[in-house]
Parts: structure tokens; C-alpha cells; sequence
């Protein structure tokens, strides 16, 4: 245990160099620290969307879409729009990742974003109106 303390030490030390870093960083190119930032910033939501994605499903329900740049969660029961008046994107991607499995699979589902699209707005995704169609035949 002698040496925790020293441990210690040199992990906050090594945080107040990176923040002095940093500090210094933002001094001397503003813009080049906040296109850093941002980067980061992106890769951790880019980092988020591949955590949730892997839990919810990694291809469209509807087309089967699977390439994860065009998959968006879809709110199974019609309360998206309510829903992204309470939350941010990023919210609810925290969210759905506390969620347990059965919660989070009745309340959303993966649809890609031309899939999303089309349903939000005509309320069936043509993929399957063409599929009712045939069954219909
Ligand atoms: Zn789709
Ligand atoms: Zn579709």
C-alpha cells in the first residue's frame, strides 16, 4: 500500500498536466481546439449509436437495412414526436441503454431512415403496403 499514494499522486498530476494542456491549447488556437473537440465530441455519439444499435437490432425491421450510418430508432408506439419534445436524440440513446430488453422492445424498434420517413409520414412504410398488397391478392 506504499505505493498507492504515489500512484495517486501521479494520476492527478497527469490530470492537471492534461489540463493545463488543454488550457493552453485553447489559448493558442481557439479553432483547433474546438475542431478537436467536436471530433471527440462525434466519435462518442458515433461510439453511442453503435452501443444502441447493437442492443436494439443492427438492421432496419422493415427492409432490412443494415448498414448502421442509416439506422434510426423508431417509436413503436406513435410517440416519437411527443417524445423528442421531452428528450434529445442523445437522451434517449442513454436511455435505451439503461433500459432492460423486454421495455426497450415494446416501446422501439430499428427502422433505417428512409424506411422512418415513409412511415412517419404516410403511416405504412411502402415495403409493406406492397407486402399487404400481394396478401391481399
Ligand atoms: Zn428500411
Ligand atoms: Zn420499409
Amino acid at each position: 500500500m506504499q505505493n498507492s499514494k504515489s500512484v495517486e499522486d501521479q494520476c492527478l498530476m497527469k490530470t492537471k498536466k492534461l489540463a493545463e494542456h488543454n488550457a493552453r491549447q485553447k489559448q493558442q488556437n481557439p479553432e483547433a481546439y474546438a475542431a478537436k473537440r467536436k471530433a471527440s465530441y462525434l466519435r462518442s455519439k458515433i461510439k453511442r449509436r453503435e452501443a444502441v444499435f447493437a442492443k436494439l437490432g443492427l438492421q432496419c425491421e422493415c427492409c432490412g437495412e443494415s448498414d448502421i450510418r442509416f439506422l434510426t430508432v423508431e417509436h413503436k408506439l406513435n410517440d416519437g414526436a411527443e417524445d423528442r419534445k421531452i428528450r434529445s436524440h442523445e437522451k434517449l440513446y442513454r436511455d435505451i441503454l439503461k433500459m432492460n430488453e423486454i421495455e426497450m422492445h415494446e416501446q422501439f424498434e430499428t427502422l433505417c431512415m428512409l424506411c422512418n420517413f415513409a412511415k412517419g409520414l404516410y403511416k405504412i412504410c411502402p415495403h409493406r403496403e406492397a407486402e399487404n398488397g400481394e396478401e391481399n391478392q
